[in-house]
């Protein structure tokens, strides 16, 4: 297809996350797959018609632009905007059916002078100091939203903060959500669904999965090598990254002086790749990376350029023009592992997969 660079996104590893998460919560447990930023950069159309066949019951986003194509996608699947869009993009909430997230008084104030009838959850800040109404004004939204009939409130819930990284505060979260949850179901408030678990606390927490849970990483594969309590495995949806060789060269004396790149000898055989820090590779490479060519390692010469990355594959005489070289994803024996390229990338593995350029083309694959 003319392409010089593309990723290949594995549909079957999307669907059978899936099952594995399904087959963890049960059935008495909703999942919402989070497919905010493109899902995980994975393409929110596709994967939200994969994963309405495989039986998911709703969505997650926070742009309009991931809505729409998940509505394409999934036509009849409930989707859940988390804060992001206000009572002027009240229309589209309307073309869309999309369900709202409340998180304040002021937001709802704007919702409710609409005039439409609409669908939201509240959402209710246990931890986290971002977005969500704290919990002690959880009691007055829900007032106001009872006192207009036209915005109904189906779920309350709530996101917790990343408790893998500084020690774990899960279960002073928790507590906050439980005496919130008591004080609402004593007053007869308590709306249909309550959600709080995504991918860290599905693995380590499954007292935690309550009415629904809205994974995210898990879903595409991208929460590495874990030590959760739950034996959930799953397989990136980012199977491999690649480019073609689009230039070859022999260098010597003649284009001047020995260049300072890191890992450049005298006499190399250079080639160049049709990737750069555009499509998202690193600008900054760390010197001592390799690509994979024709099922060889090869040292990869930083730094990026915005369309360009050099390798040197003076050890593969073989390597020629228009071959495809990958960064990630298997080659012969040899493989370059998603948790690999994110530690050579300085990120994780949910970095890597968001971090690619949305230009980057996706190839699905089974
Ligand atoms: C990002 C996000 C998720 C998914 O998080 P993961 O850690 O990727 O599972 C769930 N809910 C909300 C509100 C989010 O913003």
């Amino acid at each position: 297809m003319g392409e010089t660079a593309w990723r290949e996104i594995s549909l079957s590893a999307i669907a059978s996350n899936c099952r594995t998460i399904r087959a963890a919560v049960g059935t008495g447990t909703k999942i919402f797959a989070c497919l905010k930023h493109d899902a995980y950069g994975c393409g929110a159309e596709r994967a939200a018609a994969i994963l309405a066949d495989e039986g998911i019951d709703a969505f997650g986003v926070v742009s309009l632009a991931d809505a729409s194509a998940v509505r394409r996608g999934a036509p009849g699947k409930p989707i859940l905007m988390y804060p992001g869009i206000g009572p002027w993009d009240v229309d589209l909430v309307r073309d869309l059916d999309l369900t709202i997230s409340i998180s304040g008084e002021e937001d709802l104030e704007g919702w409710v002078s609409t005039g439409r009838p609409l669908r939201a959850f509240v959402k209710v800040d246990i931890g986290l100091w971002r977005n969500g109404a704290a919990p002690s004004q959880i009691a007055r939204l829900l007032e106001i939203c009872a006192a207009h009939g036209n915005l109904v409130i189906d779920g309350l819930y709530a996101h917790l903060s990343e408790f893998g990284v500084a020690g774990s505060s899960a279960a002073e979260q928790f507590a906050r959500l439980t005496i919130l949850l008591d004080e609402l179901a004593r007053d007869g408030r308590l709306p249909e669904t309550v959600m709080i678990s995504s991918s860290d606390s599905l693995l380590s927490y499954p007292g935690m999965d309550m009415d629904a849970v809205d994974p995210g990483a898990l879903v595409f594969g991208l929460t590495g090598p874990h030590h959760g309590r739950r034996n959930i495995t799953v397989r990136p949806a980012l199977k491999a990254i690649k480019a073609r060789i689009i230039a070859i060269k022999q260098c010597d004396d003649s284009m001047g002086p020995p260049p300072a790149l890191p890992g450049y000898r005298k006499d190399m055989r250079l080639a160049v790749l049709g990737i750069g820090w555009g499509q998202g590779i690193p600008r900054h490479l760390r010197p001592g990376m390799s690509a994979l060519v024709k099922g060889k390692r090869v040292p990869i010469v930083p730094p990026a350029h915005l369309e360009h990355l050099r390798i040197d594959i003076t050890g593969v005489p073989a390597a020629e023009l228009g071959d495809e070289v990958l960064l990630l994803g298997s080659s012969g024996a040899d493989r370059v592992t998603l948790t690999e390229l994110a530690a050579a990338w300085d990120t994780d593995e949910v970095g890597v997969s968001c971090g690619l350029g949305g230009h980057l083309r996706r190839i699905y694959v089974a």
